[in-house]
């Protein structure tokens, strides 16, 4: 018997009485006791995102916010920028061709984080831009952008800013409403504890006017059919009934823990296991590490893909490792979501062993200790 361990970027692990509550009857969605618990989840979310603007829920994968923040923000003729700085920056180009729009790329070396300054000289080189996307953590690459700072240059011109934090929302510091992010997207397989299968997406006063306007095709991604029923507590189609039930059992952990203790905690492990990783003498690929996941650079001669499966097959432990051009370059741990200090020692432990195995010479306990030394 192996004991299954999931510390992937997504998805993660679900609490136990999370899993209890989604295995509850199912109960249908347009009847007062399904619009009560909707409207406590519309409220807590407000708060997991920092925000007093609505949260609109999806069922979807988190491409699906992805794919919504671009059908309905944007219309025929206008011209997007994107922060691209590893696969999922990509994915907003890709969706933005996928609707004939014409997508500006700022294009990073994967690993680096983007700079305002450069989306500040963009955007006055390309005044027809009409929204800005970025990515708070690019789980690709393990970099986590400064929003703050790019939200500031974007707020002040005429274009929105759209913020992946698919990833990143509840390890690294999102701060919605205070730093002028006009769209925010997060999906719920990742920092928020639950099944794959339900996306989210806020919406600013500066956004709804670009998505009344909005001309691109759509039809179940609607944020006007969303907007209408968001009111009433009610969705425009059937809701992922018990994926939601599962919601309002996990905002309600977040809230009870206090969000600036999950992100700390998030911190906490984070910092863990980049210096856990640095004592075993590896390298840490991100410039600009996230607090969700930590990517780690495969030493010269080592064979990445096989740490990664050996990691699952014998370990019994599921990491990630490196997507399109990092293949086998970089390994990534995630300590993200239902996540403490064991689960970090756990990994570090775990590629301890294995890199020990393939042979790399390394000295068996060194990142546990120092992860240990940092816990205790
Ligand atoms: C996981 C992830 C996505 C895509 O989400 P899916 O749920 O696979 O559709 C997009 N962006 C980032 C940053 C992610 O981590």
């Amino acid at each position: 018997m192996k004991k299954y361990r999931l510390m992937s970027p997504g998805p993660t692990p679900v609490p136990e009485k999370v899993l209890l509550r989604m295995a509850d009857t199912i109960i249908h969605h347009r009847t007062p006791r399904f619009r009560a618990v909707l409207k406590g989840v519309n409220d807590k979310l407000k708060k997991v995102f920092r925000t007093d603007n609505p949260v609109f829920i999806f069922a979807s994968s988190g491409t699906g916010a992805m794919e919504a923040s671009v059908v309905n923000v944007l219309s025929k003729g206008d011209k997007a920028l994107v922060i691209r700085g590893g696969k999922f920056g990509e994915r907003f180009t890709e969706i933005c061709q996928a609707y004939g729009i014409e997508a500006v790329n700022y294009d990073l070396t994967w690993g680096e984080a983007a700079d305002a300054v450069v989306v500040e000289k963009l955007l006055k080189e390309n005044p027809g831009v009409k929204a800005v996307y970025a990515t708070l953590c690019e789980t690709s690459t393990g970099v986590v952008n400064d929003i703050k700072e790019i939200a500031k240059v974007v707020s002040s011109t005429d274009a929105v800013l759209v913020v992946d934090a698919i990833s990143g929302l509840s390890a690294d510091d999102l701060r919605t409403d205070e730093w002028g992010v006009d769209v925010a997207l997060c999906g719920s397989q990742k920092g928020l504890m639950l099944p794959p299968g339900l996306a989210f997406l806020s919406l600013s006063p500066k956004a709804e006017k670009l998505v009344e306007r909005s001309d691109l095709p759509k039809y179940y991604f609607c944020l006007k059919a969303a907007m209408k029923s968001y009111g009433k507590d009610d969705t425009p189609w059937t809701p992922a009934v018990s994926l939601i039930m599962g919601l309002d059992a996990v905002l309600d952990m977040l809230l009870e823990e206090g969000l600036d203790n999950v992100l700390t905690r998030h911190a906490r492990l984070a910092h863990a296991t980049r210096e856990a990783v640095k004592a075993i003498g590896l390298e840490i690929f991100s410039r600009r590490p996230s607090n969700a996941v930590t990517s780690v650079r495969v030493p010269e001669g080592l064979d990445g893909a096989a740490l990664v499966k050996k990691m699952r097959d014998e370990q019994g432990v599921t990491i990630a490792g490196g997507q399109a051009a990092l293949k086998g370059r970089i390994f990534r741990l995630a300590h993200l979501g239902y996540m403490d200090e064991y689960d970090t020692i756990t990994a570090i432990a775990g590629v301890e062993m294995v890199l020990s195995q393939l042979g790399y010479g390394v000295e068996l306990g060194k990142g546990v200790a120092r992860a240990q030394e940092l816990f205790k």
